[in-house]
């Protein structure tokens, strides 16, 4: 059983407000208390945050790989470990994220009947088969099938009852049949990966596309004669969207626009995140084969240049939200946190600061860097580094669970 831990004197971001000077309270692995009630600091139990940001753990609905490994392992242990890197970077929740791939499925929803150290996986976040051959992006071409209503039943029974999200091309054959079972079925089922026009995405939307993964990217966007899928998706308000807001992927002014139009409760902030996230630049081995990732100034491309995920991280996504598209801390916040949450049907219990919420917790400091994650209400990484000694005072117990200090082994950039 968790312990009772307060951290106080933090800036705590709750759904209504940013309280100065709060005190948060876990007991039994929940939040018990969100209060600006003043605590000693010398009290037993009692994290001195120092002033720093103490937010939900980020949820991040697409995730490949981090860390050193991914879902094409097709191992168990390989989820594990990224579900362990994670919290790093304050993730506490995510979806698993591959192309139709069975054995790395296999590996996702193996690791979770487990149960994995760090953040949790939630499911599976799917791209494909059922996408356009003209926007695959970095997706290779065998993954993208031929669609049908029969191969769409063996798909569901691979992945079972973990398919959180899928993203399907509605304008391929089959696309909207495709997509209206999916969603009776009770997928969320995504745009993406889509040559749509505004006519084949709204017809999609119709029949149940309720999300759309990393918007702007690798679907048909906007011109005057067309808004496109991307247009499409920042006019229909039920349908919440991706960003990767990396500066890469989309410049800051189409950020700040996608959250002009569609608010902070229809974005959700996504790291896109691959083997090499959170290692140095370098050439990575993809996808078990001869086929290289050429991570550079932290963008992620394929030998011919296409854009292949990215080296984000969700601390790095909120802090570019705030600092490059003027977006307020408190909604920034609430699109790597409780937009996702509320995407992956988990907002019940994860995605605020509220009491009877989990008490899966993230303190940044002023330049967004992860300081200390709780996940469930126990201590799953703590960082002592300098500027940060009240948090490193957590106590040596709490600090002996803290996460690799160092990039894991023998999964680092390979020169080619
Ligand atoms: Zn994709």
């Amino acid at each position: 059983m968790a312990e009772r831990i307060i951290i106080a004197n933090g800036t705590l971001v709750t759904p209504q407000e940013v309280v100065q000077d709060g005190t948060l309270v876990i007991e039994g692995g929940r939040i018990a208390e969100v209060s600006e009630r003043r605590v000693p600091r010398s009290d037993p139990g009692v994290i001195d945050a120092g002033g720093k940001l103490v937010v939900p753990g980020f949820i991040d609905l697409h995730v490949q790989g981090c860390c050193g490994h991914d879902v094409w392992e097709a191992d168990p242990s390989a989820v594990r470990a990224m579900a362990e890197s994670l919290v790093r970077f304050g993730t506490t929740a995510f979806l698993a994220t591959t192309e139709y791939n069975p054995p790395g499925i296999a590996a996702i929803r193996s690791a979770m009947a487990d149960g994995c150290p760090g953040a949790q996986p939630l499911g599976l976040h799917i791209e494909g088969p059922f996408v356009s051959p003209r926007r695959l992006g970095a997706i290779p071409e065998s993954y993208c099938w031929r669609p049908s209503l029969s191969a769409l039943e063996g798909i569901l029974q691979t992945t079972g009852p973990d398919l959180r999200l899928m993203v399907v091309a509605p304008e391929v054959e089959w696309g909207v049949e495709i997509v209206r079972e999916l969603a009776a079925a009770g997928v969320r089922v995504a745009v993406g990966h889509s040559d749509a026009t505004r006519e084949q995405a709204a017809a999609g939307i119709e029949a149940g596309i309720s999300h759309a993964t990393h918007l702007f990217n690798a679907m048909r966007g906007i011109s005057s004669a067309d808004i496109g899928v991307a247009g499409t998706v920042l006019t229909h308000d039920e349908v919440t969207a991706e960003l990767v807001a990396d500066c890469i992927h989309v410049h800051p002014a189409m950020l700040a626009l996608a959250v002009k139009l569609k608010g902070p409760h229809g974005i959700a902030l996504i790291s896109d995140a691959i083997r090499a996230t959170g290692l140095p630049d370098g050439v990575y081995r993809h996808r078990e084969n001869d086929e290289e990732l050429h991570v550079r100034d932290g963008a992620v491309r394929l030998r011919d240049g296409t854009i292949a995920g990215s080296t984000l991280t969700l601390n790095r996504a909120i802090c570019n939200m705030v600092r490059r598209a003027d977006v307020p801390l408190r909604e920034a916040v609430t699109m790597a946190t409780h937009t996702p949450a509320r995407i992956a049907g988990v907002a019940e219990s994860k995605g605020a600061l509220e009491a009877g919420m989990d008490a899966d917790i993230t303190v940044l400091d002023n330049a967004f860097e992860v300081r200390m994650t709780l996940v469930r209400g126990r201590i799953v990484h703590a960082e002592g580094a300098t500027g940060c000694s009240s948090l490193s005072e957590a106590g040596p117990r709490s600090l002996s669970k803290a996460g690799p200090r160092t990039g894991p082994k023998g999964q680092g950039p390979t020169r080619a």
